[in-house]
């Protein structure tokens, strides 16, 4: 079968349980799709298929003894700043050369467990700071919708990759949208669960309390039977909750008759493209047409939440990256004493973007600037979260937009940072609140170009994201369509 890489993971699941195809089959299938297409995406930084096929070969001996479940032989990509033992992780950074990991983070331990292959290593924003893979040292990643248009980020590889079949699912982190926003560009699922339901552990941190591990996928069974293996609690990370995964039994069901689907304004009043907001609001009217009922909501403190997650998202970044300091991690620039070798790795290693966080985030914590900032910002995060405690007492999800636009042009934006940073205000309030969200594919613009629906729920209360994402998704042909990517040669 030579269009296994197309398929999704619950189709390879059905192959992979018939016997009509080998986990090894849909390693190969990956890497030749890879080969024809990948040099134009450039969704992947590294993948090695002998120790791929070794692990799916491992895997069809774990099938062939009787064992299965939804993960068994499944590859999945990999985003940069995840520790797999024995891979690199370089974070998209030119610091981090040369640092081969020593040892797996939880969610890749789990995956491990489950019988999955961890296959390549998927571009991102350098230390996730970016919303379009373009602050990578390591390389440029393109949208297989328009190769002249950015993937989104930070987790741009990982959507890039899913959505040019080169994936079939892919890990992700989500720290102020760098799931759902290069979903969203990229046409597929993703999913950032509750603050605390996946281990933080062996993720390299950016801003340890708004952090999560993520899904892209080509279906949101596909990101549920994922979250279904990496979630749960784990005593290496203190912030992972001791809560049961939902039971998504009931979730496919593609009923939504009794739900509450809440609606605020103002996610459509921060400059949202008129396109977006006409494909958003279609798609809230087909939820509506499967059974939903349509509640207004208010969402008062939005206007506030960029100005606080660039707070405290670099503040907590300040923190987290003084660890590469040229000694323990990675590359080093020489010096005579300690303080000149770190300033010198550091100055070397370090791209503007993320300088500019670090310096950021210094000035918000120093003496002086500390209330006036930080504590300031940690106060309008309260006010967001009470919001969202608000909307959910009246509704059970929340849909808006993802991003207020589609995929801009590469180049088109990043040299200007704060206009970067304002298109991140539909996807930060879930992370200053910990709740859950996800995107799903709902149209597409004019030029072509994937736009998503946002839905948003409580944290631990993903099997709404994934009833209302499921019913819409099935009866609807969003998620079918396919970027024309020419092949350099048939695979
Ligand atoms: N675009 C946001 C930022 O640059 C979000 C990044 C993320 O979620 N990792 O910080």
């Amino acid at each position: 079968m030579s269009d296994l890489f197309a398929k999704s993971l619950r189709e390879l699941r059905g192959l992979l349980d018939a016997g009509e195809c080998s986990s090894r089959d849909i390693v190969q299938a990956l890497h030749d799709r890879i080969e024809a297409v990948d040099g134009t995406v450039g969704a992947y930084l590294e993948h090695d298929l002998q120790d791929a096929l070794k692990q799916a070969a491992a895997a069809d001996e774990r099938r062939a003894a009787g064992e299965t479940g939804p993960m068994l032989g499944i590859p999945v990509a990999i985003k940069d700043l995840l520790n797999v033992k024995g891979q690199s992780c370089r974070c998209g950074s030119k610091l981090l050369e040369g640092y081969v990991s020593p040892y797996d983070a939880t969610c890749v331990a789990k995956l491990r467990a489950a019988g999955a292959v961890m296959f390549g290593r998927v571009n991102m924003d350098e230390f996730a700071m970016g919303a379009s893979t373009e602050n990578s040292a390591l390389g440029l990643t393109r949208n297989p919708w328009d190769l002249d248009r950015v993937p989104g980020g930070s987790s741009g590889g990982s959507a890039a990759a899913v959505a040019a079949d080169t994936a079939i699912v892919s890990l992700g982190s989500d720290t102020g949208g760098s799931v759902r926003q290069p979903a969203s560009f990229c046409g597929c699922v993703g999913l950032k669960p509750g603050y605390g339901r996946v281990s933080r552990y062996g993720l390299t941190a950016f801003a340890s309390s708004l952090d999560q591990v993520g899904v892209l996928s080509k279906t949101v069974a596909d990101a549920a039977d994922t979250l279904g293996c990496i979630g749960g609690y784990d005593p290496r990370d203190s912030t992972s909750v001791r809560q049961e995964l939902p039971d998504v039994s009931g979730a496919f069901s593609g009923e939504l008759k009794g739900m509450k689907v809440g609606v605020a304004e103002e996610f459509f009043g921060v400059g949202v493209d008129p396109e977006v907001e006409a494909a958003v609001r279609k798609a809230i009217d087909h939820v509506a047409g499967l059974g939903a009922e349509i509640v207004p909501v208010s969402f008062p403190h939005l206007q506030y939440a960029v100005a606080a997650y660039y707070i405290i998202a670099p503040a907590e970044a300040s923190t987290n990256l003084a660890r590469f300091d040229g000694v323990r991690y990675g590359a080093r620039v020489d010096a005579d004493d300690p303080v000149e070798l770190m300033k010198r790795t550091r100055e070397a290693g370090f791209g503007p973007e993320v300088k500019r966080r670090v310096l950021l985030g210094t000035y918000v914590l120093s003496s002086g600037y500390y209330d006036a900032y930080y504590v300031k910002a940690l106060k309008a995060r309260a006010l967001i979260k009470r919001d969202f405690d608000e909307v959910f007492s009246a509704c059970d999800v929340l849909l808006g937009p993802v991003s207020p636009t589609p995929a801009y042009r590469i180049g088109g934006e990043i040299n200007d940072p704060l206009t970067m940073y304002k298109g991140d205000i539909c996807t930060i309030p879930a992370n200053l609140a910990g709740g859950s969200g996800m995107s799903v594919p709902c149209g597409f613009s004019s030029d072509g170009l994937p736009i998503g629906l946002q839905i948003l729920a409580p944290a631990f209360s993903e099997d709404r994201l994934f009833r209302v994402g499921h019913a819409y998704e099935q009866s609807t042909e969003w998620h079918v369509r396919k970027p024309q990517l020419t092949v350099s040669r048939d695979t």
